[in-house]
């Protein structure tokens, strides 16, 4: 009775192995859902591969890798501040590696967290957090335990945006440099020609990068006749014409969306049929469930735990107790249950 995620065990874990293979330094990254599989899955996962050090993206997410069984180095992702209680709590752990992106909180954890490891956030194109290039110079990291310069560029290759802003910081202060969204050339480049230890965080083409070994399924809870004029659901709506109500797996909790209906002029672009055309005249929106090769309206807006579709016609196509496709975004979607194949 629930939203499954299926997981070709072998080529899932071929894909996240290769990955380390090309990316020497390679630090995965567990954060938010857990890419849809959770942050346990993937601490197990990395902890499976030996790897050295883990990315989460808050203080908060720690305890959760951590109940997991994950026992090495964890970085922090969100630089620290001195309002965070959570991550102040943890910043003089010698297994925790703090991110700090001004240079009033380095001063601040130099003088009151003297031993703290951290890595210093560089300023990039992102414009997201970091210290400026023209404030390389005043980056001092007295006695705390300096683990490098970090940048978290665009999501296309920023080799020669990489490349300055290292070969600044490291001639300032020489440390390993973590990046996130290099291609494997330009990554291979920039450690060749940076010589020192480089580090890649990777998170979204490590984890969901071998589309083809996963896939997301609800199960079909209930399907019931109804006719034109029928009312059903919450807000007690009217069938628009005869077909069936599918009660699938898979609601509001676990991430399934309502999307706003597409415009008129927007279906006539797309060339989509009058019939969708219609359905969404009356209010229903197209699903992330697929029936009989096609994606469903939802007959009404997602509930908690389950939602109800609309199939038109003389046939369901589905029963009781049948699993069917679902497009899901792994970073907004939790599934209830994992089924390694
Ligand atoms: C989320 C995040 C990553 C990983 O990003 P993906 O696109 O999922 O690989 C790397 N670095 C930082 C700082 C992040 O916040």
């Amino acid at each position: 009775m629930t939203l499954k995620l299926n997981i070709d065990t072998r080529s899932w874990r071929n894909h996240i192995k290769e990955l380390h293979e090309e990316f020497p330094g390679l630090v995965p990254v567990a954060k938010g859902n857990g890419y849809g599989f959770g942050l346990d899955v993937l601490a197990r996962e990395a902890a499976r591969l030996k790897d050295d050090c883990l990315a989460v993206g808050t203080a908060h997410e720690v305890a959760k890798v951590r109940d997991a069984g994950w026992s090495r180095d964890v970085i922090v992702l969100n630089p620290w501040r001195p309002f965070d209680e959570t991550a102040t709590v943890l910043i003089d752990d010698p297994q925790i590696i703090t991110v700090v992106s001004r240079l009033e909180d380095l001063d601040e954890l130099r003088k009151k967290h003297p031993r703290a490891r951290v890595v210093a956030e560089l300023m990039t194109s992102m414009r997201r957090h970091g210290i400026t290039p023209e404030e390389i110079e005043s980056v001092d990291a007295g006695s705390l335990g300096f683990e490098g310069w970090t940048m978290h560029l665009p999501l296309k290759g920023q080799l020669a945006e990489a490349k300055q802003l290292a070969s600044a910081a490291i001639a300032h202060h020489r440390g390993a440099v973590w990046v996130s969204h290099l291609d494997i050339g330009d990554y291979r480049r920039l450690r060749t020609q940076l010589g020192v230890q480089t580090r890649m965080r990777m998170g979204t083409r490590l984890w969901l990068g071998a589309p083809q070994a996963l896939s997301t399924t609800a199960t079909v809870l209930d399907v019931h006749r109804i006719t034109r004029g029928t009312r059903y659901g919450y807000h007690q709506a009217s069938a628009p014409r005869d077909g069936w109500l599918v009660v699938v797996s898979g609601g509001t909790s676990h991430g399934i969306a309502l999307s706003a209906p597409p415009s008129a002029r927007s279906l006539r672009q797309r060339g989509v049929s009058l019939a969708q055309g219609v359905l969404d005249a009356v209010g229903f929106s197209r699903s992330p469930f697929s029936i009989g090769g096609r994606k469903r309206p939802f007959a009404e807006p997602p509930h908690m735990h389950a939602s109800m579709l609309f199939v038109g016609g003389s046939e369901p196509g589905v029963k009781v107790g049948d699993e069917i496709p679902v497009t899901a975004r792994q970073t907004t979607t939790t599934c209830d249950e994992i089924t390694w194949n």
